[in-house]
């Protein structure tokens, strides 16, 4: 990588706070990049502050770029969802969350569609909510 003086660095590092110990969390991809190619870390603290979405919960149709979550995501919720990581059980909550928040966004959307993505939304993130509470715990350590 011709920005980093030729030397490509081999242990990830968070993007704002710079520290490699703990957990990182990938959530960028570079364009262009193989699936082990250059990617963006940030540590459960800034992943929060900077409401990131992990990578492995894009869109699977629009992976890669930093994505942010919807304002309607509380940050005592983002903290909590920061410390699970990129586990593989929030994902298809999140990507029903960040669909249903497209709609809404979208103006195209007609009233009645909008009504049930507005449903959709607050259910996913009913769900969310359930699986950052321990849900995730409670599944991993029943018997
Ligand atoms: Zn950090």
């Amino acid at each position: 990588m011709a920005r980093h003086g030729g030397r490509r660095p081999v242990i990830p590092r968070c993007t704002w706070c710079r520290t490699t110990l703990g957990t990182l969390i990938l959530y960028a991809v570079e364009a262009g990049a193989s699936a082990c190619g250059w990617g963006y870390h940030a540590c459960p603290g800034c992943l929060a502050a900077e409401r990131l979405v992990p990578f492995a919960h894009h869109p699977a149709m629009a992976r890669g770029p930093r994505m942010r979550y919807p304002d309607v995501v509380p940050a005592a919720l983002l903290r909590r969802l920061a410390l699970l990581g990129d586990d593989p059980r929030l994902t298809p909550v999140v990507r029903r969350l960040l669909a249903a928040d497209a709609r809404l966004r979208d103006r195209r959307t007609p009233p009645p569609d909008r009504h049930a993505a507005g449903a959709l939304l607050r259910s996913a993130l009913l769900d969310l909510r359930t699986l950052a509470r321990g849900g995730l715990t409670t599944a991993e350590g029943a018997p």
